[in-house]
């Protein structure tokens, strides 16, 4: 079968990067090295100058997911298919647990919808609604290959809030059977505060939102996780995390793993005084500056484990204006633009490459049980490459891009593209545009295989 030889390109992993040649066949990478030979029927591509980097990984995409009054704007057909575009070759969605049902309904369910993607996907199972009984599903569930379990600690009116006893009973069992514990960390008797306290709730203002869910929201649900985390010996994983103080509550305790997202690295919450300012609600809302430099110090001293996008994304008609803050859907999209931006942001900062293929690529395959088949270009791994051209730095346009979503919160910034992406071996983009796509498989979690205390 024929394959392809790309041919002296660097190849960037989280621990370092080397020059040399790369064979994909059947699509694996079989080989890595110096003045590797091709067959007759191998393309071989020129990488000369160019970075090879293994397909990056959204930990957190919500694909099609009901909102108030519709569906959010991108299903896993075009969610998938954006991803593809910006070099993210797998993703890690999450289940939507309607009232009464099971969790094994739940996950089920997700799977048939996740069918038309063209990227690789695995399933994190949200538990909303608790039952003793649930708690029996979780070993069946970390059997069939989900192994991390989210909940919430706010959004009582969406009937998804878990009580702190019933997330401690969660925790153990996930602990039990070496699954991982995730939390969207939002205190919801804070927001309950915060919003009591706000005589304009009718107001359309975007600037409310923020007022709304305040830092001490994330602060105290952070506390209390990581209080259930040293008590449980559970790992648990904070995802979007959003503040500086947030990240200051989780200090010290091993068990507990950090989520950020761009956007609360790149935006603040000045823009929701903009024209546009409702496109940007979602919860955690943008925070201040200061926050932003505290989470890329987080970064940049290792401590923040992955990067997600939350991608969720609306067009402008599905957020109208002048709707009460409190009905516009939480959301923004970004699985496309997550490589491309951090990356040039990466590179404006100094801040080493190989960090960033940790944080996109090595670490949320070994947190979600899918190292060393994904995450690292090595012999025997899926062949997910990405060929990127370190000089080419573009501005990210909604014209350009491949979504057809008609907003995006990146829109202006610096990105590097990948000029080639590889899925399982297969050139699926060239020159920047999607050639073909190939059918996405679930990938089931094999298990954690990260350490917390070696990887520190
Ligand atoms: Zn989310």
């Amino acid at each position: 079968m024929s394959g392809f030889l790309l041919r002296g390109g660097t190849i960037i992993n989280s621990d370092g990067r080397v020059e040399a040649d790369m064979l994909l066949r059947e699509g694996r990478v079989v080989k890595i090295g110096k003045n590797l030979s091709s067959q007759p029927d191998d393309e071989i591509i020129d990488c000369k100058g160019k970075w090879l980097l293994p397909g990056a990984i959204d930990p957190h995409t919500h694909m099609g997911i009901p909102i108030k009054n519709g569906w959010s704007a991108d299903d896993f057909a075009s969610g998938s298919r954006s991803a593809l575009h910006g070099g993210v070759t797998t993703i890690l969605d999450f289940t939507v647990q309607e009232a009464g049902q099971s969790l094994t309904d739940s996950v089920n369910h997700r799977l048939e919808l996740a069918k038309p993607s063209v990227v690789d996907y695995g399933l994190h199972c949200n538990i909303t609604r608790f039952s003793p009984e649930m708690l029996e599903e979780i070993p069946q569930l970390i059997e069939r290959g989900i192994t991390s379990f989210k909940v919430f600690t706010a959004y009582e009116e969406a009937g998804m809030r878990l009580r702190y006893d019933e997330i401690r009973q969660v925790a153990e069992v996930v602990a039990k059977f070496g699954g991982l514990l995730m939390v969207h960390a939002e205190e919801g008797e804070v927001i309950g505060r915060a919003m009591s306290s706000m005589a304009n709730l009718d107001s359309p203002d975007p600037r409310l939102h923020g007022a709304s869910r305040p830092v001490e929201a994330e602060v105290q649900a952070i506390h209390r996780m990581a209080e259930i985390a040293d008590q449980t010996e559970c790992l648990v994983y904070v995802v979007h995390l959003s503040s500086g103080a947030g990240f200051e509550a989780s200090k010290g305790h091993r068990n507990v793993l950090l989520e950020t997202c761009p956007q609360y690295l790149l935006l603040d919450e000045s823009v929701y005084g903009r024209e546009d300012g409702r496109m940007y609600v979602a919860s955690p809302p943008l925070r201040k500056h200061e926050d932003n430099d505290a989470l890329w110090l987080a970064i940049a001293s290792g401590a923040v484990h992955a990067l997600g996008t939350d991608h969720c994304p609306f067009n402008l008609a599905d957020k109208p204006l002048n709707r009460p803050f409190t009905d516009i859907p939480n959301g923004m999209g970004g699985v496309e633009t997550l490589l491309p931006v951090m990356l040039a942001q990466f590179i404006e900062r100094k801040l080493p490459v190989e960090r960033l293929v940790e944080l996109l690529s090595t670490h949320p395959a070994k947190i979600f049980g899918m190292y060393p088949r994904k995450g690292v270009l090595q012999q025997g791994a899926d062949g997910d490459v990405l060929v990127v051209d370190p000089e080419v730095l573009s501005e990210v346009s909604l014209d350009k891009l491949e979504s057809s979503i008609d907003w995006s919160a990146y829109t202006g910034f610096k990105a590097i593209f990948p000029e080639q992406v590889f899925q399982k071996g297969q050139l699926v983009l060239d020159q920047y545009s999607l050639q073909q796509v190939v059918p996405g498989e679930f990938i089931k979690s094999a298990g954690m295989t990260f350490s917390p205390v070696d990887e520190g």
